[in-house]
């Protein structure tokens, strides 16, 4: 499947004195994306939904110690199944490092480095320029690995957006991706930059003052690496769709600079849900407005984004959790326009009935909605 040439390419053309070697780099095909929200039946004429022959290995193996329906870790699954066993990776400080590298143990079976929560984007800058250095001396036999750092919002949105933004603008040969679970969820669920309006945390607290809880909207940590660094190739994705998290993956692998993937991940110890609902809120988070997926193209500088096949009100996905459940009618019609422009701002239509829940007076308290939940997820559904 991949370019692995054994022994490292001499170039003819020495520097000085010193031979030098050419830098080999993988080049990762794209899995199949036809049919991704069709079914196919299995032999009980259940349907199943669509999906390629992945890889064997899991760079990420079973046994590891985060909770259960963990998005983190099933996004994290995701992508070293897309990007294979020549990985190195870099990951700062949260779940994935505190509930997953306890006592010497860990999942990862490639080589992986804790780093301070600040400072991802700078430690992976040092192993790509490391790497490009090592293989140009003759000193590392193989081509150039898949370098990623995996980091939660609370280091890529916020202690350590800086040491990312400056990586990302260098436009180191790494993939920089930001697992997003909407809070500081290893330390005890306080709200990062990425909680959501009116999303709950211990220190956003609903209460008498604000009842809503949390006061301002998520940061469009996306948006900003795009804008921001036009040079790099962008994304977003989530756990609710598989292919295209790893085709993301090795997108952006295979672009020869940096490259930023954000990753919407549930955490269902901070937002109270049930366990085997994470791969269905990857999917409603997008069908109901608040998560846009989208690709950035350097190249031509183009947003390309997805137009989920259903369109659902907000309510659809607020009511599954438990960090919403204080919402009241005028907190529920605030989260509804929001969504309604982004469905505009992604070039979609508003349906009339999405209209209508801007108003409080759609609405009661969450606590009392009646919301879709079909647990048999045909075409397009
Ligand atoms: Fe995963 Fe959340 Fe548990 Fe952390 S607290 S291991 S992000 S489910
Ligand atoms: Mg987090």
């Amino acid at each position: 499947m991949m370019d692995r040439p054994s022994e490292p390419e001499a170039s003819k053309a020495p520097r000085g004195e010193r031979e030098m070697y050419t830098v080999v780099r993988h080049h990762l095909p794209l899995f199949d994306e036809e049919g991704r929200a069709a079914a196919t039946d299995d032999e009980a004429g259940r349907d199943r939904h669509y999906l390629p022959d992945f890889p064997e290995e899991d760079p990420y193996a079973a046994g590891h110690r985060t909770c259960a329906g963990c998005g983190p870790a099933i996004q994290y699954r995701w992508v070293l199944k897309a990007a294979g066993e020549d990985s190195v990776l870099a990951g700062p400080t949260g779940c994935m490092y505190v509930a997953n590298s306890t006592y010497l143990c860990t999942p990862y079976t490639v080589p992986w480095a804790h780093t301070p929560i600040a400072s991802g984007g700078s430690f992976t800058s040092g192993m790509a320029a490391g790497y490009e250095a090592m293989i140009r001396k003759g000193r590392h036999p193989g081509p150039y690995p898949n370098i990623i750092v995996m980091a939660g919002d609370g280091s890529a949105a916020d202690i350590g957006l800086g040491a990312m933004s400056g990586a990302l603008y260098r436009n180191h040969d790494a993939l920089f991706v930001c697992y997003d679970n909407e809070c500081y969820a290893n330390t005890g669920i306080q709200t990062s930059p990425t909680t959501p309006y009116a999303g709950m945390t211990t220190f956003t607290p609903f209460g008498k003052a604000i009842p809503e809880g949390k006061k301002l909207p998520p940061k469009n940590l996306a948006k900003m690496m795009a804008a921001g660094h036009p040079h790099c190739y962008v994304a977003t994705t989530t756990v609710g769709y598989p292919v295209d998290l790893m085709n993301k993956t090795r997108k952006g692998l295979n672009h020869v600079g940096a490259a930023f993937l954000h990753c919407y991940t549930p955490c269902q110890k901070g937002w109270v849900y049930q366990t085997s609902m994470t791969v269905e809120l990857g999917r409603r988070v997008v069908e109901a407005g608040l998560f846009p997926v989208w690709e950035y193209d350097p190249a031509t500088r183009e947003y390309h984004y997805f137009h989920p096949p259903v369109q659902r009100p907000v309510t659809d996905y607020l009511a599954m959790q438990g960090r919403f459940g204080h919402l009241l009618p005028e907190h529920i019609a605030a989260l509804q326009r929001g969504a309604n422009q982004n469905w505009q701002d992604i070039g979609m239509d508003v349906p009339a009935l999405l209209r209508e829940g801007e108003d409080p007076a759609h609405h009661k308290r969450l606590a009392e909605e009646t919301y879709s939940m079909p647990l048999n997820r045909g075409v397009g559904a």
